[in-house]
């Protein structure tokens, strides 16, 4: 029985331990409802209804691309077994600081999900590539999973049907570009974790060259909520396109940093405001990067600030919503420091398989620095603008891509800050 037409509760879906306490423990997760929607799913559902569930919720992928996580789901190549989950813990952009809350908050939802989206694959092993420096929540998950096989949420024959299934974790070793979906296939298989060149695409050939559904934290924790309530119930929340809550990471010069979980289509003006209590010491707001250090500098102008923040309206002000890690920049800071900073991190986390990314960023650190230190022209300024041109588009992922977000624009939108600060 779905909740159609319901109201979509009060409190949160996703961050939950902030209204029942110790819901990270089984017991509890369990009298709140927990492994209701898991035992749903595999005793009275199919998996490919269960496939359809979610691609009614709208769902769509929370890592950044937002790419409808139930029709991904169908991709999976079924003339070939076995079927991989990788659930991608490998959190690490600037600015992103969600996934970890729920691991540590909210783990046995996040598990559920994992659980609900390997039977819709027909997979029966599942992993959890986390991230090196989570060590300790990866140590705290295999505690959890333990728990759950005790229990017989996890392990053979589950709920008495003929369907079985383990998760594992893993631990990848601190690089940033082991979160982008094929370099994480190649690390788990313990190679140097570099992207893959595409197609195929890990739904054919993903896992030890197996069909494999590799999903961010966030999106799995939504899918125990979709299986309980319906696909119908979900897209309440939200807006048309862009359906439920999303998790937004706020940090920067604002009063109240911190995770907000809000629906999809709340404006930046809300969140900055309203939630994250303003711009510390009255000072104005600057610039917004509205998907960490991999973000377009967005002109913090009140149509800006009044945009939705949706995969569909962020484009309207030259941005992507990416991981809505919202980064709120004010009138103390440099334009070209803060660029320098951002480069500095993609110069460091390149994998160098390819050259524009790799020789690009190198390039674009020595720019940024002379001119962030006074110690440039105008030209230095032209000349960093066409480096990072000639980066975008040819590069063999995404991250070549990132790391001209903030260069370009700032450029183009922040021209006087430049002027400032060069010699001439
Ligand atoms: Fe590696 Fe950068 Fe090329 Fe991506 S774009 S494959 S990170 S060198």
């Amino acid at each position: 029985m779905n909740d159609v037409g319901r109201e979509p509760p009060a409190g949160h879906i996703l961050l939950r331990h902030r209204e029942i306490p110790e819901i990270d423990n089984l017991e509890v997760y369990r009298q709140n409802g927990g492994f209701e929607a898991l035992r749903k799913a595999v005793t009275l559902m199919g998996p490919d209804e269960v496939t359809e569930e979610v691609k009614t919720s709208g769902l769509r992928g929370r890592g950044g691309a937002g790419f409808p996580t139930g029709l991904k789901w169908t991709f999976i190549d079924y003339d070939r077994y076995p079927h991989y989950v990788v659930a991608n813990a490998d959190e690490s952009e600037p600015g992103t600081y969600k996934d970890r809350e729920i691991m540590e908050g909210n783990p046995f939802q996040f598990l559920e999900g994992v659980a609900i989206c390997a039977y819709a694959i027909r997979a029966e092993t599942a992993y959890i590539y986390l991230r090196g420096e989570f060590w300790q929540i990866a140590e705290s998950l295999d505690r959890q999973i333990e728990a759950l096989e005790r229990s017989g949420f996890l392990g053979d024959n589950l709920f008495g049907t003929d369907y079985s299934l383990r998760i594992s974790t893993h631990l990848g070793a601190g690089a940033y570009i082991c979160g982008e979906e094929t370099a994480l296939l190649e690390s788990m298989e313990g190679k140097l974790g570099q992207p893959r060149l595409r197609p195929p695409f890990p739904p054919s050939f993903g896992l030890y060259g197996k069909p494999t559904v590799v999903n961010n934290v966030e999106t799995l924790t939504n899918v125990p909520m979709i299986i309980k309530h319906g696909g119908d119930w979900y897209r309440n929340i939200g807006t048309e396109k862009s359906t439920g809550p999303k998790i937004f990471s706020l940090s920067g010069n604002v009063e109240r940093p911190g995770n907000y979980e809000l629906p999809l289509g709340t404006t930046f003006r809300e969140l900055i405001y309203e939630h994250g209590g303003g711009i510390p010491n009255g000072r104005l707001i600057k610039a917004i990067m509205a998907a960490g250090a991999s973000s377009s500098l967005i002109v913090a102008n009140d149509e800006a600030l009044d945009t939705k923040m949706d995969y569909e309206s962020v484009p309207n002000v030259g941005a992507q919503l990416g991981s809505a890690s919202v980064i709120v920049i004010d009138d103390t800071v440099s334009i070209p420091w803060l660029i320098n900073k951002t480069i500095h991190f993609f110069k460091h986390e390149s994998c160098g398989k390819c050259t524009p990314c790799r020789e690009g960023n190198y390039w674009m650190v020595h720019l940024t620095e002379r001119i962030a230190q006074g110690q440039a022209s105008m030209n230095d300024v032209e000349l960093l603008y066409d480096v990072a041109s000639q980066i975008k588009g040819k590069c063999l992922c995404a991250l070549g891509e990132f790391s001209i977000e903030a260069v370009l624009s700032g450029i183009e939108r922040f021209r006087t800050d430049f002027e400032q600060v060069v010699a001439d």
